[in-house]
């Protein structure tokens, strides 16, 4: 779909006639966990075909007035995203990477045949966002802003075609880290379900891949495990990804390996970024096809040294077990291995300007 938007939309503000009282807002900053709290407000642009973008605007976070035929309640039509703002130790307030969410939201907007977003206007959107809401950063150590913002079709038509009104959002809420224990390392169950087939809807971001993801998600959990794996959908044997982290394994011989992106996997921001770390490090960076049998025999033989998974809301976690139908089998010493800890520190350092950033990654937007 062409992109007619006017990217130098004025933001309408309206503020919060009652936002949350400081004592209340300064408990949930204590101790915000993850995706419970939102801010004290939102933003919305509306989209509508042959008008373009419009009506930009930073409202009272609250319930938004939905049509009971709107196409998204329907079919699905609905795509999102996930980045974090860092308070730094300086007072200022910075973004990572978010062209690349832009990018990336925009690659998920042409896959399920929605309106692309101008990539300033994406970011705009988000830094109006973060600055409504400034006075609601975690309080706690590693803490950081998680920002959501998504687009669905509003549009009330039950036909089955592109929907001709969308709205986009973006909300924010207080993170602490994603996992209670900081990063302990995790249990897999490989799922006998399948996330994406090729040629679906693998590579873009959207709630539908979550929505088939939550039974075998739900199987994980029963059966006492953190996380599902899902292995590719024509052979069931080549590892892709978790329900929302991209994995990256860890050899004897200095090198480093995770699933190329062959359509059925997401794209991970987190994942690209470790990527270039990690060949800053000297490693041996290997993009390719690592199938669940090889996996168990190098952690069997002492080849694998460390598996991890990564993603913007627990950035990096060690993976210490996996399990399948089939039996399980331990990684390392079911601790975080040296190197996973070695990345992670490095990525977390440079997100919150604790580490030079070399790579133009940060985005300081006060
Ligand atoms: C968002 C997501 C990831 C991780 O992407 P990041 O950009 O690193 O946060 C990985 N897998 C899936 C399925 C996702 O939705």
């Amino acid at each position: 779909m062409a992109t007619t938007a006017d990217s130098s939309l004025t933001f309408a503000r309206t503020p919060h006639p009652a936002p949350t009282a400081v004592d209340v807002r300064d408990a949930v900053l204590a101790d915000p966990g993850f995706g419970r709290a939102f801010t004290d407000h939102m933003v919305e642009i509306d989209y509508t075909e042959g008008k373009g973008w419009h009506s930009a605007r930073v409202v009272p976070y609250g319930p938004i007035p939905l049509d009971p035929a709107a196409a998204v309640l329907h079919y699905a039509q609905e795509i999102f995203e996930g980045l974090k703002a860092y308070r730094n130790a300086d007072g200022g307030i910075s973004l990572f990477r978010p062209e690349a969410n832009a990018e990336r939201f925009n690659a998920s907007a042409r896959r399920l045949a929605m309106p692309e977003l101008p990539a300033e206007l994406f970011i705009e959107a988000v830094r109006q966002q973060v600055m409504a809401d400034k006075d609601w950063f975690p309080t706690v150590e590693g803490g950081s802003m998680y920002l959501r913002p998504f687009m669905f079709a509003s549009e009330a038509f039950l036909g089955v075609r592109p929907a001709k009104e969308y709205k986009f959002l973006v909300i924010a809420s207080p993170a602490g880290n994603y996992f209670k224990s900081g990063a302990p390392a995790v249990s897999i169950w490989v799922s006998d379900y399948t996330r994406a087939a090729p040629g679906g809807t693998g590579a873009a971001k959207c709630g539908g891949n979550y929505a088939a993801s939550l039974v075998p998600t739900a199987e994980a959990f029963a059966r006492g495990h953190d996380q599902v794996l899902f292995l590719d959908a024509a052979e069931h044997k080549w590892v892709e990804e978790l329900g929302g982290m991209n994995l990256f394994f860890v050899f004897d011989d200095g090198s480093i390996l995770t699933p190329e992106l062959t359509g059925t996997i997401l794209p991970g921001i987190t994942r690209s970024s470790l990527l270039q770390l990690a060949r800053e490090e000297g490693l041996t960076v290997r993009e390719g096809r690592y199938s669940l049998d090889q996996w168990q025999a190098d952690a069997a033989s002492g080849k694998l040294l460390e598996t991890f998974a990564c993603g913007t809301a627990a950035v990096v976690t060690p993976v210490g077990k996996v399990a399948s139908q089939t039996g399980e089998f331990a990684i390392g010493s079911g601790g975080p291995g040296q190197l996973t800890q070695k990345l992670r520190q490095k990525l977390v350092g440079i997100q919150r300007g604790e580490i030079a950033d070399t790579h133009g990654w940060v985005k300081r937007i006060a």
